[in-house]
């Protein structure tokens, strides 16, 4: 069913965050496009086959998707770092889902949601224009975009059979996102502040607890943190840096089309595969296993031993607040944006992911032998986080769930985000 055409395009309220393309091909390189039966035909019209060499697109189940040279790069991606699509027949023939990227869309209450991803290079270094000013470009977008009609909340639960409002909701996403503008406290006090919040509503019945009520607590919570916060937790335990090496594992699965359509006997493979290296992310001893993305080779043990950013400390702390806000402006935290999950699971997911991106980064310093991550590091390992948050199914289940409840208890959230600083003294 298609949405009301007229409603407006909603953009992420991020101070500093501008973008444009500047052709790096990079999402040519890792995305897996789906097409529609409109975009099937149209390449097929273009006779793409021929001038290719190649099938353009390849059945994944019923689904079908851009094919892939052996490298990895579509197929359409040509020596100049160029789409062959855009080249011939302009922008808008392209596949619906490369036009819009790095952007996302879907319906909400009273417009269309768009969100950012950081799987794209210029958005991590911040390039280009405004993000504000691509508002016109996906108004007309929208126009093709086929969803289903914008509910009155994000659907998302406070808790198990407590449905947030959508005022509610907005309080939330209010809440957390000005508590990370704080900027009289530093980014280590709010981000522990931000995990121990959540960590309370988690925990706190809500169920009588609405609409002005709700915004009490609320107010309560957030005033009595300056001083609450300050207070540093302890050095996470071997069984929860044992639950993040794993997360960080969930979020470093790359799909691929060859890999969606490959045989029973090679799916079998990549399952044991699977399962043996989640064994070893989970013991956190010896050679890491190779992770797509990054190149070179690392210990458990090195990665562990690498330190937190020296230099370019207010890079990383404008990057990171970016992501985080993105996040949350874009509501892709919870519910419909994120797996249906309840509010405030979906938001320890978010302060977790941000400790499993410096995980990642680490181990990207590790291989290169270094001591301390860069900012390249960083923004390396943020990109690979969020290409796999709200798109890798595994990242939705109820495993990663009971994953997040167990990290809720013990101060887990607040002693992972500290045991895994980024910039140099502040997580
Ligand atoms: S990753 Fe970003 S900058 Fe690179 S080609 Fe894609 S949209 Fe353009």
């Amino acid at each position: 069913m298609k949405a009301s055409r007229s409603l407006p395009v909603i953009m992420p309220n991020v101070a500093n965050q501008r973008w444009s393309c500047h052709s790096c091909g990079n999402c040519c390189r890792t995305l897996v496009i789906h097409l529609s039966d409109e975009e099937c035909k149209r390449i097929d019209r273009q006779g793409w086959e021929e001038k290719l060499g190649v099938v353009p697109y390849v059945y994944v189940g019923r689904a079908r998707v851009l094919n892939k040279r052996s490298d990895g790069d579509c197929v359409f991606l040509d020596e100049n770092t160029r789409c062959r699509i855009h080249t011939e027949y302009g922008e808008q023939s392209k596949p619906l889902a490369c036009r819009v990227f790095p952007f996302s869309v879907r319906a909400r209450r009273g417009g269309w949601q768009a969100s950012l991803r950081f799987d794209c290079p210029s958005v991590v270094s911040s390039k280009g224009k405004p993000i504000g000013q691509h508002r016109p470009w996906l108004m007309q977008l929208v126009e093709v975009l086929d969803h289903r009609p914008p509910a009155d909340d994000d659907g998302a639960l406070l808790q198990r059979g407590v449905r947030a409002t959508a005022d509610e909701i907005d309080m939330v996403i209010n809440r957390f996102a000005r508590w990370l503008q704080s900027s009289d406290l530093t980014l280590a006090d709010r981000l522990i502040g931000a995990a121990r919040i959540t960590t309370t509503l988690a925990d706190t019945t809500l169920k009588k607890v609405r609409g002005p009520r709700f915004a009490t607590l609320l107010g309560l919570l957030f005033n009595a943190l300056p001083g609450e916060c300050g207070g540093a937790p302890a050095a996470p335990t071997e069984r929860q840096r044992g639950m993040l090496r794993q997360l960080v594992f969930a979020h470093a699965e790359h799909v691929t089309p060859a890999g969606m359509q490959a045989g029973l006997l090679s799916q079998v493979g990549k399952r044991w595969r699977q399962l043996r290296n989640a064994r070893c992310f989970l013991k956190g001893r010896g050679r890491v296993p190779q992770l797509p993305g990054l190149a070179g080779e690392a210990t458990f043990e090195t990665v562990e031993s690498v330190g937190p950013a020296i230099d370019h400390r207010r890079d990383i702390e404008d990057l990171l607040l970016r992501y985080l806000t993105a996040r949350l402006e874009g509501r892709s935290v919870f519910g419909d944006g994120y797996y249906d999950w309840p509010v405030f699971d979906g938001l320890a997911a978010l302060w977790l992911s941000l400790a499993a991106a410096s995980w990642l980064a680490r181990c990207g310093a590790a291989s290169e032998r270094e001591s301390s991550v860069s900012v390249e590091d960083i923004g390396k390992a943020l990109g690979m986080v969020d290409r796999a948050a709200t798109r890798l199914p595994a990242l939705g289940t109820m495993t990663e769930r009971a994953r997040v409840s167990y990290l809720l208890r013990d101060d887990g959230l607040a002693r992972l985000i500290h045991g895994y600083s980024l910039p140099g003294g502040t997580p």
